[in-house]
C-alpha cells in the first residue's frame, strides 16, 4: 500500500482553530477531569513524513498510524506509533551546566552543545501529542487499522508517573485559561521514556524529563515511575526574576482537634487573592496520600478533603489526589481581591515518626496552600489534643489551658509568615522571658534541667547578637523543640526543631571544628533562620541560598563573636573544603536542588551550605565589616515580610557601592565559579 504524501506540514500550517479544540460545552471541573482521565482515539490513518513543532521541541516523523485524541467530543490531540525522532533545546545559558549533567548522570540522552543552546535527542515509536490553546496537525489520509491496543499501553505505561495527571492540568487551562498555551507530549521507545511540557497558565516555561523506575524494594513505591527533570527553562522570562503566582494565600485560620490515635480533622478558612487576571478554577497543594515507615514497611495514610465552602456558604465542586486539590468556584473571582474559602478536612494523617509520642504537621502541604511564592500569610491557629499531649504552634500564645481531656492552644502570628508548623507530643516546658522574647524549650519525653537552662541562656545569647544588625527579635515566643532522632534541625517560623544530641551537656562542650559544627553553631543557623527565611522569604526554590547560606554566614558571625577569630577561620575552611569535595563547580548555587532529583544531596549541600556561604565570605572580605554589616541590616530592612531575590542583593549592593553586582552573581551565583578570595 502507498503511504500519502505529506499531507501533515507543520503544526501551525493545517491546523484545528482554538473555537474547534473547544467547541464542546464546557463542562464543569470533575466532569472536564473525567474527560481527560479517560482519553479515547478517533479513526487512525497511515501518515508519511512530517514535522510537529512547538517551543524548543521538535518532532520528525517518518511515516507511521496516527489518530485524533479526544477528551469528550473535543479533539485535544493526536496519537503515533511508527518511527519518528525528536529533538528539544534548551536555550537558557543559566541551566546549560545542569542540562549537561542531569542528561549526563540520569538518561541515556546525550547533550550537545549547539549555537542555539544545549540540545537533546532521542528516537521515539510511539508518541502522545495533548495541546491546548494553540494549534494541532490535521490527520487526513488513508485509514488503517486501529491504535486502541497500543494506545492503551502508552495510557498505562505513562500513567504510572506519580505526579498529578494531565487531567488536572487541562481541566485548569480549559476552565480557567483557554487561551493559554498547555502542551504535552510523551514519547517511549527510543533509548528513554521522555515527557515533554510546555505551560504558559502561569508563568511561562517549557521542559524535558525523563522517567525512571524507584530504586525503592517497597511494592507499593514499584508500582509508579518518577521522573527526573533533565531541563526546565522559562519563556519569555528571566530566571532572575521571582516567579508571578497565581495566587496568594494571605491569611489562614485552623481550627484542628487532634484524636489520642492517628486521626485528626481541621477546619481551615483561607483568604486568597487571584493575581492579574480573574480565577475561574483554583489549584493548591494538599497532600492526600502520606507515607511513613513503620516496622521497616511503608505505610499509607489519608488526609481526606471532605467539603470546599465559600463565603456565601455554597458548596464547591473540587477534586482531591496527588497531593494537589483543584477546586471551582461559583464564579469567576476578580483579580486583586480576596475571596475566602472554608476547608473541612479529616484523615489519618497524624504520624508518629518510628512511632515516638509526637507528632507534626510539618514544612509540607497539611493545609491548602499555593507555590512558594504565593505564601505570605497571616495565621490563627486553635489546636485540641488528646492528654498527655503538649500542642505547640507558632506565634504569640492567646492562651494555653485544659479542657476535659485535651489541652488546647490558640496562637496568632500578625505578620505575613510561610512553612507554617503545628506539633504535640509528650513534651515537658521550660519558659523563660529574654530581651522580651518568650524561649520556650521543650524536651521530648525525659526532663533534662540542666541542658535545657543552658539552651535557653544560649538562644538569649544568639538572638541579643543577631538584633545588633539584623533588627528587632521577628517574633514574640520562640519554640525550641527536641526531636527523637540524631542530626539534624529546622526551623519554621517561631519554631526551631531540634534532634536530641543538643539536649546532652556533654556533647554541648564539642564545638564546630572539622567535619561536625557543633551544637552552638547549629542554634545560630537555626535561630537565623527566623530573619533568613521567615522575615526575608524565598520565592522559589532558586533562591534558597537566600536562606541557607545566609542563615549560615550568620553562624559564623556569631560564632567569631562568641568564641574567636580561629572558630569562624575554621569555618571558612570547612566551606571551603566540603564545596570542592561536593563538585560545587558542576553545577550553579541557584539550581542547587535541580541535582537532587538525582539523589545528589551531597552536590546540594555542597552548594547551599557551603560554597554559598563561601561566597557570603567573599564578598564580606571585599566590603570590609562595616559596609557588610550595613548591607545585611538594609537587606533585612528593606525586605522585610517580603520575598527576596539574589537580584535585589545585586541592586542593594549597588546602591551601596555603585558598583554593578550583577556580573558577581552572574559568575558565582547563576554561574558556576568558584569564588577566589
Ligand atoms: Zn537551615
Amino acid at each position: 500500500m502507498k503511504v500519502p504524501r505529506t499531507l501533515l506540514l507543520a503544526a501551525s500550517v493545517l491546523a484545528l482553530s482554538r473555537a474547534d479544540a473547544r467547541s464542546d460545552t464546557p463542562a464543569g471541573l470533575l466532569a472536564t477531569v473525567e474527560q481527560f482521565d479517560h482519553l479515547t482515539l478517533g479513526n487512525a490513518v497511515l501518515v508519511g513524513s512530517m514535522t510537529v513543532r512547538t517551543g524548543h521541541l521538535e518532532c520528525k516523523i517518518s511515516g507511521g498510524h496516527a489518530a485524533p485524541v479526544l477528551a469528550g467530543d473535543a479533539t485535544v490531540g493526536f496519537f503515533f506509533e511508527g518511527r519518528g525522532e525528536m529533538q528539544y533545546v534548551s536555550a537558557d545559558p543559566v541551566e546549560a551546566p545542569v542540562v549537561i549533567f542531569n542528561a549526563k548522570k540520569a538518561s541515556s540522552l546525550k547533550p550537545e552543545k549547539t549555537d542555539q543552546g544545549v540540545r537533546l535527542t532521542d528516537k521515539f515509536t510511539r508518541l502522545l501529542w495533548i495541546a491546548q490553546g494553540e494549534p494541532l496537525p490535521a490527520l487526513t489520509g488513508t485509514a488503517s487499522t486501529p491504535l486502541t491496543a497500543s494506545f492503551t499501553a502508552q495510557r498505562e505505561m505513562f500513567g504510572r508517573f506519580r505526579s498529578a495527571p494531565l487531567s488536572y492540568d487541562y481541566a485548569t487551562q480549559r476552565l480557567d485559561a483557554p487561551a493559554k498555551a498547555l502542551v504535552r507530549v510523551e514519547m517511549d521507545g527510543g533509548s528513554d521514556d521522555v515527557i515533554y511540557r510546555r505551560s504558559d497558565l502561569g508563568d511561562g516555561w517549557e521542559g524535558l524529563a525523563i522517567l525512571r523506575p524507584t530504586e525503592s524494594r517497597d511494592p507499593e513505591m514499584r508500582k509508579f515511575t518518577f521522573q527526573t527533570q533533565i531541563s526546565r527553562q522559562p519563556v519569555q522570562r528571566d530566571r532572575r526574576d521571582p516567579p508571578n503566582p497565581r495566587v496568594v494565600l494571605t491569611d489562614v485560620d485552623v481550627d484542628l482537634r487532634a484524636s489520642g490515635g492517628t486521626e485528626a480533622s481541621m477546619t481551615v478558612v483561607e483568604a486568597l487573592v487571584p493575581i492579574g487576571r480573574p480565577l475561574s478554577v483554583l489549584r493548591l497543594n494538599l497532600d492526600s496520600t502520606i507515607y511513613t515507615t513503620f516496622g521497616g514497611n511503608l505505610t499509607k495514610r489519608a488526609e481526606r478533603l471532605r467539603k470546599v465552602t465559600d463565603e456565601a456558604g455554597r458548596a464547591l465542586e473540587f477534586v482531591h489526589g496527588y497531593d494537589e486539590t483543584l477546586i471551582q468556584l461559583a464564579e469567576p473571582a476578580a483579580p486583586e481581591r480576596p475571596i475566602k474559602l472554608k476547608f473541612e478536612i479529616d484523615g489519618d494523617f497524624l504520624v508518629s515518626p518510628a512511632g515516638d509520642s509526637y507528632w507534626e504537621l510539618g514544612v509540607h502541604d497539611w493545609f491548602p496552600q499555593p507555590s512558594l511564592a504565593g505564601q505570605l500569610y497571616t495565621f490563627h491557629a486553635l489546636v485540641r489534643v488528646k492528654k498527655p499531649f503538649v500542642p505547640f504552634a507558632p506565634g504569640k500564645t492567646i492562651r494555653r489551658t485544659t479542657e476535659g481531656d485535651e489541652n488546647v492552644l490558640e496562637t496568632r502570628v500578625d505578620k505575613p509568615i510561610c512553612f507554617a508548623v503545628i506539633l504535640a507530643g509528650r513534651y515537658t516546658i521550660y519558659e523563660e522571658v529574654k530581651g522580651g522574647v518568650t524561649i520556650r524549650v521543650a524536651t521530648y519525653a525525659l526532663d533534662n534541667p540542666r541542658a535545657v537552662k543552658q539552651l535557653a541562656n544560649l538562644t538569649g545569647s544568639i538572638i541579643q547578637y543577631y538584633e545588633e544588625f539584623l533588627g528587632p527579635f521577628p517574633l514574640p515566643e520562640f519554640n525550641i523543640i527536641e526531636i527523637n532522632d540524631i542530626g539534624w534541625g529546622q526551623a519554621p517560623p517561631g519554631t526551631m526543631f531540634i534532634t536530641k544530641e543538643a539536649f546532652n551537656p556533654i556533647m554541648t562542650a564539642h564545638t564546630g571544628q572539622g567535619g561536625s559544627r557543633g551544637v552552638n553553631a547549629r542554634f545560630a543557623h537555626e535561630i537565623a533562620h527566623q530573619y533568613w527565611g521567615t522575615v526575608v522569604k524565598m520565592p522559589s526554590l532558586e533562591e534558597q541560598w537566600l536562606t541557607e547560606s545566609f542563615a549560615d554566614y550568620s553562624a559564623a558571625l556569631f560564632m567569631k563573636a562568641y568564641k574567636n577569630e580561629a572558630e569562624y577561620k575554621a569555618i571558612v575552611s570547612e566551606w571551603r573544603g566540603l564545596s570542592s569535595w561536593a563538585d560545587a563547580d558542576e553545577i550553579p548555587i541557584s539550581l542547587a536542588n535541580d541535582a537532587a532529583g538525582l539523589n545528589r544531596f551531597d552536590l546540594r549541600y555542597g552548594l547551599l551550605y557551603n560554597k554559598g556561604p563561601a561566597l557570603l565570605y567573599a564578598l564580606h572580605k571585599e566590603l570590609g565589616d562595616e559596609a557588610f554589616f550595613t548591607f545585611l541590616k538594609s537587606y533585612q530592612k528593606s525586605f522585610a515580610w517580603k520575598f527576596g531575590t539574589t537580584k535585589m542583593v545585586a541592586g542593594l549592593l549597588q546602591y551601596m557601592t555603585k558598583k554593578d553586582y550583577m556580573p558577581f552573581f552572574d559568575k558565582y551565583y547563576w554561574g558556576t565559579e568558584m569564588p577566589k578570595n
